[in-house]
């Protein structure tokens, strides 16, 4: 590999192997090796890797129709709106590329609504410590951390940080110039920390008190993840605008943003816009994605295998007080706050042959395939005991 130079911008530092082919939870690189993919392209690949039903949605569509802009309807775009309509708070769709321009366009969309409500001042965006919605300018100053502003020049003005988890400390930031506060009701980079209930009501009703807009960013704790079909449908509390992508593509690249038809309401015609947003093979998977996320049984399935998975990291907290701070998340979006860098959990697991990704706070992350079976999470926790005690064992030598 040091042979040639790499001629990609070395913002990523992958580990040597390259995965060549998927099947369900496992993934071979080009030696033939077989990996338990327990992170899924970072809670991406909701159905495991080369799900037949996608396979099959998507290369139909690519023999008839890939793109014709959003000059013209796009059918899938219509019925994937109906469903998420039908089955949320939402009214209305937007479909993007990416979590971050669904971000973007969340943002905007509450921005636009107090213009269109006459009140141009009210700009200011609440975000949270360790959040993270993505990487362009909105989001990174939506997230206020300044591991991805610094460097990138001045701040944008009408962003706020608050800190994580207090609401007096929230209320002390609204003002006149509030426009939204923006939240995951899982944190996910941030280190796989699940926003309490109580917090999202106190932020929702701090919204309706003040007449501003409340956005959730669901971009990874979304499409089935927390055994809901969105995270916050736990807590009873809806946002105004929600942003969402990774696993509702199941692979494919695709996000949305949705929201209310009265927080929308200054998103009107030529205001917004995307080129390849919504396209034909993004629907037809998204279409055949969200069919699947649907059905009864498919999240019965993930409130199975995520309950097994957390009474398991449980039980590895009790076997490793020494290493194991806390058990973190909620369904299968989970994390192992440790005592020690994460990264040296997970690479002691690649040599073991699975795949579990890091997050901020020392927490080591598993974001399995939703598919996974009770085996195959069994497994990768087995795996992450070895991993644990073998880590004992050279610190102990
Ligand atoms: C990944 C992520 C994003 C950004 O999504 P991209 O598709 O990488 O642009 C935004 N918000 C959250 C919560 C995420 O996890």
């Amino acid at each position: 590999m040091s042979a040639a130079e790499s001629h990609i911008l070395p913002v990523y530092s992958p580990p040597e192997q390259v995965f060549v082919r998927g099947e369900g939870c496992w993934i071979w690189d080009d030696k033939g090796d077989k990996y338990l993919d327990c992170i899924a392209g970072i809670a991406v690949n909701a159905f495991g890797h080369a799900p037949p039903f996608l396979v099959k949605a998507l290369t139909e569509q690519a023999g008839k129709l890939w793109h014709t802009s959003n000059m013209f309807k796009v059918k899938g775009q219509e019925e994937l709106a109906d469903k998420y309509t039908r089955d949320s708070f939402a009214d209305v769709v937007f479909f993007t590329n990416s979590g971050t321009e669904a971000i973007e366009g969340a943002l905007k969309t509450a921005r636009k609504y107090h213009s269109a409500n006459g009140h141009p001042e009210r700009i200011d965006i609440i975000g949270f410590q360790g959040s993270f919605h993505g990487r362009s300018y909105g989001a990174i100053n939506a997230s206020g951390n300044s591991s991805y502003l610094d460097g990138f020049g001045p701040r944008l003005p009408g962003f706020i940080q608050a800190p994580y988890g207090d609401l007096e400390e929230v209320k002390k930031l609204i003002g006149p110039t509030t426009a939204a506060i923006i939240i995951e009701p899982v944190q996910g980079e941030g280190g796989v920390r699940a926003v309490p209930d109580e917090f999202l009501r106190g932020l929702r009703k701090l919204a309706d008190d003040n007449g501003f807009l409340l956005i959730f960013d669901e971009v990874q704790s979304g499409a089935g993840r927390t055994g809901k079909m969105w995270a916050h449908q736990w807590s009873g509390v809806t946002p105004d605008i929600m942003a969402v992508a990774k696993g509702v593509g199941g692979g494919f690249p695709m996000g949305a943003f949705m929201a209310t038809k009265e927080a929308a309401k200054g998103m009107v015609r030529g205001v917004h816009g995307t080129t390849f947003g919504g396209n034909p093979l993004a629907m037809a998977v998204g279409n055949a994605a969200y069919d699947e996320l649907s059905k009864p049984e498919f999240l019965e399935h993930v409130n199975t295998v995520a309950n097994h998975l957390g009474q398991a990291l449980e039980s590895l907290k009790d076997r490793h007080p020494d290493l194991v701070v806390a058990v973190t998340g909620k369904g299968l979006l989970r994390g192992l706050k440790l005592k020690i860098d994460p990264k040296q959990i997970q690479a002691k697991l690649r040599d073991r042959k699975v795949l579990v990704g890091v997050a901020g706070d020392n927490v080591l992350r598993l974001a399995p395939p939703l598919v996974i079976s009770e085996a195959e999470a069994r497994q990768a926790v087995d795996a992450i005991d070895a991993a644990l005690a073998a880590h004992m064992a050279e610190a102990g030598a």
